[in-house]
């Protein structure tokens, strides 16, 4: 009895460990530091008239997840851009990633319903001769357990949420990959999350409108964008769309 007793701390801490890593990526090579992977979301007009010249300026990747939102309406060009814009993306070499059809937090669908809404932006995509997204960003950081087994079953390899910390693929699922949400006030935050891009870590940035004409309260001005971007480039970091986490983790979807 007393021996049971002493090995329970032991069995505890190896199911505690197993569980912690059981849904973590199995590395193909070591994460370098200051690698950065930089997402924009919900299709607005600035990512093309803006973003996506500056981001050629500076080289660097990137990922855009795309939806076509209700409130305001998707149909107001002076505010989304329109799928020629994003095919263009596209053709410049970024990625474009699913933000679901509506903007639909997962949690307030079905698995068959969350499958139409990604259906949809397939669609779109085939439509427009842009590759089939492999990665996902959940509307207003929503998971679910349900929603990443349809994620894994559509073939889907990445999916972003928020939380405001860097991703640990050693111990974070790919499916729940933490984003750091920028807005034109916390670039203190912001700085401090690239500057934990180290030790096994990689920085997730997500930003929206830049500026954001549609959801203001998520605005990046272009002076805060063009702060990160000179910041990234002056130290020597990696900026990488979220597909190219290929080079670095076995992507694979695993059940
Ligand atoms: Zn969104």
């Amino acid at each position: 009895m007393k021996n049971i007793m002493k090995e329970i701390p032991l069995v505890i801490l190896l199911l505690l460990s197993c569980c912690h890593g059981a849904h973590a990526q199995q590395l193909k090579k070591n994460v370098p530091d200051k690698l950065v992977v930089l997402t924009f979301d919900d299709a607005v007009l600035s990512h093309y008239t803006t973003v996506a010249t500056l981001l050629k300026q500076y080289g660097f990747g990137a990922t855009f997840f795309v939806c076509e939102f209700g409130k305001p309406s998707f149909q107001d060009k002076s505010l989304y851009m329109t799928w020629e814009q994003i095919a263009k993306l596209s053709q410049m070499g970024f990625e474009i990633g699913n933000h679901t059809w509506h903007h639909t937090h997962v949690n307030k669908m079905d698995s068959t319903r969350f499958e139409a809404e990604l259906d949809y932006i397939e669609k779109k995509c085939r439509e427009y001769h842009i590759p089939k997204p492999v990665s996902f960003a959940y509307p207003g950081y929503d998971t679910s357990k349900r929603a990443i087994t349809v994620l894994k079953n559509k073939g889907y390899r990445y999916a972003r949420a928020g939380w405001d910390r860097p991703y640990d693929p050693a111990a974070d699922s790919p499916y729940l990959i933490p984003g750091f949400t920028t807005h034109t006030e916390n670039t203190k935050q912001g700085f401090e999350l690239l500057q934990e891009a180290k030790n096994g870590k990689i920085a997730v940035l997500t930003i929206h409108g830049v500026p954001d004409d549609a959801h203001p309260w998520v605005n990046t001005s272009v002076e805060v964008l063009k702060g990160y971007l000179n910041y990234l480039k002056e130290n020597h970091y990696t900026v990488i769309a979220m597909r190219d986490l290929d080079k670095y983790i076995n992507a694979e979807p695993t059940y």
